[in-house]
């Protein structure tokens, strides 16, 4: 069965749900394809309080909850389902999902991207088991106990802070003795009694028996090895895009990301990026958004 459609969405972020709400509002038959959660990344943010208009902050699961809402109000439809490919036809691009191929004439991708791995032995293996990309999903399970936090960005930051209201102690291990993260988060972990810093350290090893343990750890100027007790494990060293399945038919840049002009367009007529999924994204909830709706209105135009 295949379906067709004006606009097809890839991806139920604050890009694709925008892109959404301008397309319905343009009157076009729009479908929405999300794999997992509507709201995509930022549900798992417990506050996002850089998103204009809310002056308390919002949780990030109500802020996705809302846009969804506002698009489906102009009749943005949703299905959910894992996008595996899209095959050009002339002028008609097929996207092939699990739930079957929908058909339309313009595609804007907002698929987001996705946590990356560390690499290190014991990180497969002990994943759910104390090794965790998530505070929010899975901070309650560490009450009372130590864990550490991987990575000195912004995202690494946040969790560090989630982490703090439940574990005993959050140790910050940064392969540098300088965090990449905004200076106001900066400021709120080197506030938080809770938060110890171990700088020029990166992780050797995950240990354990059935759950995380300790972690080898090396000391990169010195070369020295310690171990670090702890019960959990939160990863969070930026992010990769969900690109695999665009490899053949779009140019990517070289850490798998789109390549798009400021209207959003890819090299492919009718074919858009918008959000984190693109190259030279600033990975901001607003910013996402912005792209979504340049994207939308650039789409309307294209289809006339
Ligand atoms: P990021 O800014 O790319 O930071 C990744 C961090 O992980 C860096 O400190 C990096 O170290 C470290 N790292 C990378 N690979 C590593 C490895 N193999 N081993 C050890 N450490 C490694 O990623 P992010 O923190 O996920 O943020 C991504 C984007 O989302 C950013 O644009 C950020 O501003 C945005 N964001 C914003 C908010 C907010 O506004 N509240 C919250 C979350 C994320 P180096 O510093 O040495 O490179």
């Amino acid at each position: 069965m295949t379906a067709e459609h004006e606009i097809i969405i890839i991806g139920g972020g604050p890009a694709g749900l925008t892109a959404g709400l301008y397309t319905s509002r343009a009157r076009l038959n729009s479908l929405l394809i999300e794999e997992g959660l509507i709201g995509g990344q930022i549900v798992n943010a417990e506050r996002v309080e850089n998103y204009p208009s809310f002056p308390e902050g919002i949780s990030g699961f109500e802020l996705g909850e809302l846009m969804h809402k506002q698009a489906t109000k102009y009749g943005l439809k949703t299905l959910l389902a894992e996008v595996c490919g899209i095959e050009l036809q002339e002028e008609q691009k097929v996207v092939k999902t699990t739930e079957g191929n929908f058909i339309a004439k313009v595609v804007i991708i907002a698929g987001g991207d996705k946590w990356q791995k560390l690499g290190t032995p014991g990180e497969e293996e002990f994943t759910g088991k104390g090794v965790s990309y998530c505070a929010i999903c899975d901070a309650a399970f560490f009450r009372e106990l130590p864990v550490s936090v991987i990575g000195g960005g912004d995202s690494a930051i946040t969790e560090a802070l989630y982490l703090a209201k439940f574990a005993s102690k959050v140790t910050l291990i940064h392969r540098r003795d300088q965090l990449r993260a905004t200076r106001i988060l900066q400021e709120k972990a080197f506030a938080e009694p809770k938060i110890e810093f171990l700088w020029n350290n990166i992780v050797k090893e995950i240990e354990g028996k059935d759950t995380v343990k300790r972690l080898k750890l090396q000391q990169v100027k010195t070369g020295e090895e310690s171990t670090l007790d702890i019960s959990g494990v939160f990863i969070s060293i930026g992010r990769s895009p969900n690109t695999d399945y665009l490899k053949d038919i779009l140019p990517l840049d070289d850490t798998g990301h789109i390549i798009t002009n400021s209207r959003m367009e890819t090299q492919i007529a009718g074919i858009y990026a918008a959000g984190d999924i693109r190259r030279d994204s600033t990975h901001q909830v607003i910013t996402a958004a912005g792209d979504g709706a340049t994207a939308a209105i650039y789409a309307a135009v294209f289809l006339g």
